[in-house]
């Protein structure tokens, strides 16, 4: 397996910390609803149905927006997607544009692709802005920088912007603020995601916390961005608004605990020219439907479910191993239990093929999920097309094949557990057991085995 770069104790407190109390405020949410189970439900059949019936519901929801006035482009790989992008950017004449938290635009690397065309994307929701400008990849899928201190935020600005240094939050994210009206009222391209495009009214859905998915993309006509163009999964697509509505009230709460984000944007199309409302929005909206190995995952039945998420989050806030590991130790923007499927899936890379083996494999990912994904299943058909495209070590596939074999004989069993606890001492194990025991002490192995207890204190 991959070694996973280990969290300092400080970090992995501050994470710890914020993971738990996100937690917490899901329980107390969650307990308001006694049908909570009921909703999680109807949500994973909204998305089964969706992406059972994918084809349908995006060519439904490409008459509708396109009869909106957007302009819709199914696009097959990341490099499309950017050319696109970049295409419209020179078009445009500009060399800075503004973008809402996008996960797809990560995956693609739009950022890197723009730069390399002279054009400078700029984040502008708070954790994401916060992350270029110390140039890391998100943390998480929902929280950026949520293993960042305030402190350390402070000393980022004051390093990178040039102000003093504060810690106080409010202050904090006045400074952002400063800089990103700046940014909103001059760019003249906006780029966001999608939360869900809605086949029936051919709108696009997005949520933010902070309003900057609005400024992106709906500001009044002589400022802001004339072009929106939105990058978004073709996974995302929903029959209806009532199903868009029905997943809202899910997203929120199973990330964070909030009721609903402070901010929901129904985007119908362009600024209207005549009649409607003229004042505000783009003169043109792009929509981009993204494949890039979403298809693949759709053929796979055992990996289909993966494409319900909606990227709440709430399976990272649980994972034992994210709590330990962080999210920067996956390397791919898709990072915790999900992302474990969902990385391997889109890249069939041999980093990638490691990531389903960083899981202990407890469901609580599962348990916790509104859509009800069967994720340590996925987890675990991901360790099996690994292992069948060689991707699995040779020493590792022998030692579970001899693991086999003495599972399957019980006496082998028995002679080789007593043999290795007589031959094998602490400091074998120890150096066995290297780079694990470098930041951790192997428990001491206990005095008697299971069957010796179990002998001496037989079942009443
Ligand atoms: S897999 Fe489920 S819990 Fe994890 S981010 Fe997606 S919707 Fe949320």
């Amino acid at each position: 397996m991959m070694p996973l770069p280990a969290l300092d104790s400080q970090r992995r407190a501050t994470l710890g910390r914020a993971l738990n109390l996100a937690l917490d405020k899901r329980r107390q949410s969650v307990a308001q609803f006694p049908d909570w189970e009921a909703m999680r439900q109807r949500a994973h059949d909204i998305r089964a149905g969706a992406v059972e019936r994918l084809d349908e519901y995006l060519d439904q929801f490409e008459r509708a927006a396109t009869a909106n006035g957007i302009r819709v482009v199914r696009v097959a790989t990341a490099e499309e997607a950017c050319r696109y992008v970049a295409a419209i950017a020179k078009r445009l004449g500009v060399t800075t544009a503004v973008k809402a938290k996008s996960m797809v635009t990560e995956e693609i690397h739009l950022n890197h692709a723009l730069e390399a065309e002279g054009i400078r994307a700029m984040e502008t929701d708070l954790g994401e802005y916060i992350a270029q400008l110390c140039g890391q990849p998100p943390f998480h899928l929902t929280a950026p920088i949520v293993h960042l201190s305030r402190d350390e935020v402070g000393r980022i600005l004051a390093d990178k912007l040039g102000v003093p240094f504060t810690n106080d939050p409010t202050r904090l994210t006045l400074i952002a603020r400063d800089v990103m009206r700046r940014e909103f009222l001059t760019a003249r391209l906006g780029i966001s995601g999608a939360n869900f495009c809605v086949a029936e009214s051919g709108s696009l859905m997005l949520v933010t916390n902070e309003g900057n998915g609005r400024m992106c993309t709906t500001l009044p006509a002589k400022d802001g961005p004339r072009v929106h163009v939105a990058i978004t999964g073709i996974e995302k697509v929903v029959p209806t608004l009532k199903d868009a509505a029905h997943l809202l009230r899910l997203l929120a709460r199973s990330g964070s605990g909030m009721r609903l984000t402070a901010y929901t944007t129904l985007i119908n199309g362009p600024r209207k020219r005549a009649g409607g409302d003229e004042s505000t929005g783009p003169d043109e909206v792009h929509v981009l439907l993204l494949d890039n190995g979403r298809r693949s995952m759709l053929r796979d039945p055992h990996l289909r479910e993966a494409l319900y998420c909606i990227r709440c989050g709430a399976c990272s806030n649980v994972c034992p191993v994210y709590h330990r590991a962080g999210g920067h130790a996956y390397q791919s923007v898709y990072n915790g239990p999900i992302g474990s499927v969902w990385s391997p899936a889109l890249w069939n890379t041999e980093r990638a093929a490691t990531l389903p083996f960083a899981s202990s494999l407890c469901g609580a990912c599962a348990d916790i999920c509104p859509v009800k994904i069967d994720i340590h299943h996925a987890l675990l058909w991901q360790r099996k097309l690994a292992a069948d495209r060689g991707r699995v070590p040779l020493w590792q596939r022998l030692a579970w094949r001899a693991w086999r074999i003495g599972m399957s004989w019980p006496a082998l069993y028995r002679f080789g557990s007593a043999a290795a606890r007589k031959l094998v001492g602490p400091a074998v194990l120890n150096r066995l057991a290297k780079p694990w025991t470098a930041t951790r002490d192997l428990p001491p192995l206990a005095a008697k085995t299971f069957r010796e207890l179990w002998k001496e204190h037989p079942a009443e």
